[in-house]
């Protein structure tokens, strides 16, 4: 079985403004280099790049579009001073992360030309994603050729969910029609932490029932039954649930008629509940970054505080009723730039779960920062996990066995 065959596999996350890639070697699980191209399309295009175990390099570059910026991640990566590469032929395999797969994909593919037209339709679904993480796979097609180029999505984890969780209680039309229901969205995030847990618990994912908090700027959590993710908070689009970095999360639809009839138009409703919202909107501080309004708080500014408060309100009460849908769990999991890393944001949070038998260890709760670790107490009927993601190792291994797995048929 020749495995080796997909080594070096390239994961490409492409957005509105920015292309991530990651080169890994999948015989070592090591990351060889990763970087970004950020402000494509503008008059100050960066190129930030990074040998595994160097330091951040960073220059200037021209990148009109995501092809050309593309041409110049690649360029870095054959360099024959700062490269890995002696040739981009020894690229195996690409992976690309695909906001959403609608109800089309429940797992990875293969790019061909009739996944490319289900990744179009969706855009429908996805329109500040899909149109670009399609254009980074065509970008990849005309850089790679007969390199298989393979989409994981983020709504694909989710797809378990059963009717009664995904269906919105709207006349039935709009669902047949539009498809409007419930997707889901840091899928790959919830996957990669679901296994992880379960390495973690030295136990099989299937017989674990788990609740993941993914809290970054965008923020979601999934209710895990047996392995399988039974709800999620996120919705149609990634603005229901928790309150996050810009993002309103749950509010009463209503809100939006009433701002419509003061004036504001949808655009502009648009803008303030996806981008002027959440932390920023609240914190008294204009930042949507966790850390500053921690800062800001323990300066004693009460907006910030009352911001926290209202985080750690929202989480635990999807925490509480996920608690119970999954028939009682075996941990929940903090993940995430917040989850992973803020002491006094989990505090928020796991001070509200006593109700569950979690009992937070202060101690416990400082020290573990960025690595996994129990955060509660001994006692505690509900442990508190920490346990770091890592979406783009996740895309390069459902890549490696996608393909491995063709391969063997
Ligand atoms: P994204 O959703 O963009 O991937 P991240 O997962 O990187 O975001 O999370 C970003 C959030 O994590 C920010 O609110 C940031 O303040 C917070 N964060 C990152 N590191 C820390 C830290 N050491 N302490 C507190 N918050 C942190």
């Amino acid at each position: 079985m020749p495995l080796k065959k997909y080594d070096k596999i390239l994961v490409i996350n492409s957005g509105s403004s920015s292309l991530k890639f990651t080169l890994f070697s999948m015989t070592t699980k090591t990351v060889l280099a990763k970087g970004l191209v950020e402000r494509i399309g503008g008059p100050n295009a960066n190129l930030v790049y990074q040998r595994d175990g160097e330091s951040k390099m960073t220059q200037g570059i021209s990148a009109e579009n995501h092809g050309k910026a593309l041409a110049m991640a690649c360029k870095m990566l054959v360099d024959p001073k700062n490269g890995v590469l002696k040739s981009l032929k020894e690229v195996n395999a690409i992976g690309h992360r695909v906001l959403h797969g609608g109800e089309d994909f429940s797992d990875p593919v293969v790019v061909t030309e009739d996944v490319k037209e289900v990744i179009k339709k969706c855009a429908d679904l996805g329109p500040l994603h899909n149109p670009v993480n399609l254009e980074g796979i065509v970008a990849c097609e005309t850089v790679f050729t007969n390199v298989p180029n393979v989409a994981v999505f983020d709504t694909a984890f989710h797809q378990t969910m059963p009717k009664y969780a995904y269906m919105y209680a709207l006349p039935q039309k709009y669902y047949d029609e539009y498809h409007i229901r419930k997707y889901g969205f840091h899928g790959t995030s919830h996957k990669f932490v679901a296994y992880a847990t379960a390495e973690f618990l030295k136990k099989p994912l299937e017989e674990l029932n788990l609740i993941i908090c993914h809290l970054g700027n965008g923020s979601s959590i999934a209710a895990i039954r047996k392995g399988k993710v039974l709800d999620t908070s996120m919705g149609l689009t990634p603005l229901p649930g928790l309150i996050m970095g810009t993002r309103c999360g749950d509010i009463d639809p209503a809100i939006i008629f009433f701002l419509a009839r003061k004036g504001l138009s949808v655009d502009e409703i648009d803008n303030v509940l996806n981008k002027q919202s959440g932390l920023m909107g609240i914190n008294g501080i204009d930042s949507g970054d966790m850390r500053d309004t921690i800062n800001a708080a323990q300066q004693g500014k009460a907006a910030a505080q009352n911001a926290i408060d209202m985080f750690g309100h929202r989480t635990a009460l999807y925490i509480g009723g996920y608690f119970t849908l999954v028939g009682g769990a075996d941990a929940v999991i903090f993940t995430g730039g917040i989850g992973e890393n803020s002491a006094p944001a989990r505090k928020a949070i796991i001070s509200r779960l006593e109700a569950l038998g979690c009992k937070l260890d202060e101690v416990k709760n400082q020290e573990v920062c960025g690595t996994a670790g129990v955060i509660s107490t001994d006692s505690s009927k509900l442990p508190a996990i920490v346990i770091p993601t890592n979406e783009e190792l996740m895309i390069a291994s459902e890549t490696f066995q996608l393909l491995a797995t063709t391969l063997k048929k």
